[in-house]
């Protein structure tokens, strides 16, 4: 029997509370066994944005994640050369683990533009979805997506079990708002991050000096 295992992938730069929380949610609510969290060696999506070094992204992610044993830093895409694609992190991680069964997770704010990622339809063919609802006023959006798409939506975990689809998952949080860019703005104004982020990113933060002017 192989792990239930989700995968969430990101620049997590850096990593915040939003996304710790994110996955302490999921992992109960579809009893997996773990989430890894795929660092983007190069997001195709952000070439424009101010990305800190992998190596420290990498750094303030393990920190961020090291009380929780079942939230995994994952650094297969990072080994790859060129920009990274979710369908080939896919198929990587299905040789790797081929008892496994992989749940892929994404905000909705991603997934609605899922049409411009890479080989999206084999990716929604390939692997069942978690939508995580950033906000209330996505769900009919992403329901219209689906049917256009002809892709099932699943009405809770446990309906979609094995089965390739989408399921939409939604909880109440403050900490729902919160984004990488909130935080590099926060800290750019000289403001205060101490909510957003654990105190040991910030400490790589204020070492490195990073996201200052
Ligand atoms: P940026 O602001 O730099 O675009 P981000 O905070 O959205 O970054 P990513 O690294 O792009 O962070 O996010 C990785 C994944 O985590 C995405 O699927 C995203 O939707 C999700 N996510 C980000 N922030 C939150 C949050 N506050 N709550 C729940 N999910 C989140």
């Amino acid at each position: 029997m192989g792990l239930k295992t989700g995968i969430l992938g990101g620049t997590f730069n850096p990593v915040h509370h939003g996304h710790v929380e994110l996955g302490l949610h999921i992992l109960k609510a579809y009893s997996l066994d773990r989430i890894l969290y795929i660092l983007s060696a190069n997001p195709p999506h952000k070439i424009n944005q101010d990305i800190v070094s992998q190596e420290l992204r990498w750094a303030m992610l393990s920190l961020a994640l090291e009380p929780y044993p079942r939230l995994q830093p994952c650094d297969i895409e990072l080994k790859r050369q060129g920009y990274s694609y979710t369908i080939q992190t896919i198929h990587q991680l299905r040789v790797m683990s081929p008892d496994d069964l992989f749940y892929f997770i994404s905000g909705s704010e991603g997934f609605l533009k899922i049409r411009t990622w890479k080989n999206y339809r084999e990716l929604l063919e390939a692997v069942s979805f978690v939508v995580v609802l950033r906000k209330k006023e996505h769900r009919p959006l992403i329901e219209t997506l689906l049917s256009e798409e002809q892709v099932p939506l699943f009405q809770n975990s446990t309906a979609q079990g094995e089965r390739i689809g989408v399921s939409i998952f939604s909880y109440d949080s403050p900490r729902l708002s919160l984004s990488s860019t909130l935080v590099r703005r926060e800290l750019k104004a000289g403001g205060n991050v101490d909510s957003f982020i654990d105190s040991k990113v910030k400490n790589v933060i204020e070492e490195y000096r990073l996201y200052g002017d």
